[in-house]
């Protein structure tokens, strides 16, 4: 498990590496939610979503090594290209060729190398694994890792720092390690806190898995929450525990509630996230979350989205 004393080292290591994110009321969401709701404006990180934290925190905890590596495309891989360069590491982030042009310069673009090996993500994940295991580089995965969680937890210890009376935090939720890592820090300060974890219906790998008593595969499906997307791992060591054993409530959404809340985020309160983030607002919307004892704090959780995506869902109305 990951401890409050490893998220306030964590802390103290990435300092200088990350933004202090803004907290923010929402008055409308608040008259929806019968309650005082805030928004965590963590799409306003480096590189656009909270990774960052976790993945500075684990690469700023190597000793020597080749460089870092990793195969995601999304949030994760950018977050570590930009931690590896802060940290003068070489960084290898390995993707298939069904990868698209963009997300490579993107990768180039922040001083790593995109290795295009292999028609699979399950191959492009072959390839870090050999690095790792042949050329000393780390293999710095997206959530179940403790350096990882402890990094995400800070985020944890910034939401009370700025808002103590906190009685409520709404958390996107996917392989598990932005909960549990937020949870462990907000629980060791304030064990009243309520956690609430949000997903899609469509392939929710965390909330099948919880509902089994243990990992379990589930299809993964297209969602506009793509950033939720994909497997925890059937030998997750960490994060499945943590959830299971800090998570207070789940709530799944709709294709369509998701399309609203990140609508809704837009229009009424300017802020343009992905669809990942849009989650609390879409529960609220949705009147699946409700402010109760104290104020609720959204996450938003990260901004990279395709300008042209989120234009196309601005013009949907429902
Ligand atoms: C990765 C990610 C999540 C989910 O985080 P997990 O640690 O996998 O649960 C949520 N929102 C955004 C924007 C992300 O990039």
């Amino acid at each position: 498990m990951v401890t409050r004393e490893d998220i306030e080292a964590a802390a103290a290591r990435i300092d200088g590496m990350i933004r202090r994110t803004p907290m923010k009321p929402s008055p409308s969401l608040s008259e929806l939610a019968g309650g005082p709701v805030w928004l965590k404006c963590e799409h306003h990180q480096e590189t656009g979503a909270f990774k960052l934290r976790g993945a500075s925190n684990a690469a700023a905890r190597l000793g020597r090594v080749a460089g870092v590596t990793t195969a995601s495309t999304g949030n994760h891989g950018r977050a570590l290209a930009h931690a590896a360069r802060q940290l003068g590491l070489p960084a290898v982030i390995c993707v298939s060729r069904l990868v698209p042009q963009n997300k490579l310069d993107a990768i180039e673009a922040l001083g790593a190398e995109a290795r295009v090996i292999g028609a699979s993500q399950d191959e492009a994940f072959e390839e870090a694994r050999r690095l790792e295991r042949e050329e000393g580089f780390a293999l710095v995965p997206p959530f179940d890792h403790p350096d990882v969680i402890a990094g995400q937890g800070t985020l944890g210890l910034e939401i009370l720092s700025q808002l103590p009376e906190a009685a409520a935090l709404a958390i996107p939720l996917s392989g598990g390690g932005l909960l549990a890592g937020v949870a462990a820090a907000a629980k060791a300060l304030r064990p009243d806190i309520r956690i609430v974890g949000i997903s899609m219906e469509r392939g929710a790998a965390m909330a099948a898995s919880l509902a089994a008593g243990h990992p379990v595969e589930v299809e993964e499906l297209e969602t506009l929450a793509d950033s939720l997307g994909g497997g925890i791992g059937l030998d997750n060591r960490l994060t499945f525990a943590m959830c299971r054993d800090l998570m207070d409530e789940l709530v799944l959404l709709t294709e369509e509630e998701i399309a609203a809340g990140l609508r809704h985020l837009a229009l009424e309160e300017g802020e343009v996230v992905e669809g990942a983030a849009a989650v609390g607002a879409a529960a609220i919307l949705a009147g699946k979350l409700r402010a109760q004892g104290g104020p609720l704090v959204l996450l938003l959780s990260g901004g990279n989205i395709d300008p042209a995506r989120h234009a196309a869902i601005l013009g949907e109305e429902t």
